[in-house]
């Protein structure tokens, strides 16, 4: 038998969660006949909402045997929902949807047969076009692409979901990676694996809105880079050395024209002008190493990804 775990997460997701529940049970209900070796289980993580999601889920799991929730104690974060239910799936092969239906199901029979035959470890998604999104965010979100990938060495794919099929190997090597600031995207490739992408046109949501604002994804982004890259820290080093090198060369330059033309008290206005942009300079090196500071400081709390109330 082999067993393939679902994981969903959802935070008030009351409206789309029953579309969601009939879609999947098609395209696994069509899977299982076609191949009689065929489990799947559904794990449900409610991740501190404040509507009935809950209580839908749970109505879930009374009719159907196959439907396992973890409720957190509050909102903790899709990336800590997500990390729950790889802890929770006991699958031979787990895939993360959202509950929204913008990751469709029914690419999911291509995908199980990508880690069962044709021998890569994981399927991943990604979206090739940013249709029914705000202009500005897809610009943004390309920018951020394409600054992190120079950034850091580990490869962050633009548009990739979080809609991704992989073996148990696979989901034990996310697992040991316990960090606080989870972010997903970059932990995928951190791990590694065989990969086959597929791709798909974005799909807008079937119920309920995004929990994304532009300010979140913004706070978001800076989380990704302080994980996977410590560039901007060579960075400010680097600022400070190339300063320096232009005070050491203005002090000779100084010195040389007070000595042949004598010392005439000017330039006041420039000089303000040169402290603010030095100390300008300095207090954003200090918030860059602030950052990673903080990150440092909380990783150092070793505290629960995640704090569940009720499972099932
Ligand atoms: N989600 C979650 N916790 C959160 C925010 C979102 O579990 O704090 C879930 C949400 O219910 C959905 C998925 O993560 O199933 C993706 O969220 P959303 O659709 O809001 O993001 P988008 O698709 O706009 O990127
Ligand atoms: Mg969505």
């Amino acid at each position: 038998m082999s067993l393939l775990s679902i994981i969903v997460p959802c935070y008030n997701e009351e409206q789309a969660v029953p579309f969601f529940y009939d879609e999947v049970k098609k395209v696994t209900e069509s899977m299982k006949a076609s191949d009689k070796n065929l489990e799947t289980e559904l794990v449900f993580i409610d991740d501190g909402s404040a509507d009935e999601t809950l209580s839908v889920i749970r109505g879930l799991r009374e009719k159907d045997g196959s439907v396992h929730f973890v409720s957190f104690s509050r909102n903790f974060g899709k990336e800590a929902a997500i990390y729950a239910g790889l802890e929770h799936s006991r699958g031979d092969y787990t895939v993360i949807m959202d509950a929204d239906l913008q990751d469709p199901p029914a690419l999911l029979p291509e995908m199980y047969r990508a880690v069962t035959e044709e021998g890569y470890d994981s399927a991943a998604t990604r979206r090739v076009t940013r249709k029914g999104e705000p202009v500005i965010r897809s610009f943004f979100a390309r920018r951020f692409y394409r600054l992190i990938n120079k950034l850091s060495k580990t490869e962050i794919v633009d548009g990739a979901r979080d809609y991704r099929i992989m073996s148990r190997k696979m989901v034990d090597a996310i697992l040991s990676m316990k960090e606080v600031n989870r972010f997903t995207k970059g932990i995928y490739g951190w791990v590694g694996f065989k990969t086959r992408w597929f791709e798909y046109e974005n799909i807008e949501r079937v119920a309920g809105e995004t929990k994304w604002s532009f300010w979140k994804l913004l706070l978001y982004s800076i989380e990704g880079i302080v994980a996977f890259s410590t560039t901007p820290l060579a960075f400010a080093a680097m600022l400070g050395l190339l300063f320096t090198l232009i005070a050491f060369v203005l002090i000779i330059f100084i010195v040389i024209r007070t000595l042949v033309f004598g010392d005439p008290t000017s330039g006041w206005p420039s000089m303000v002008c040169i402290f603010v942009f030095i100390g300008g300079i300095q207090l954003f090196c200090m918030g860059v190493i602030g950052e990673y500071l903080a990150k440092a400081y909380m990783e150092t709390k070793k505290r629960p990804i995640y704090i569940s109330k009720e499972e099932e």
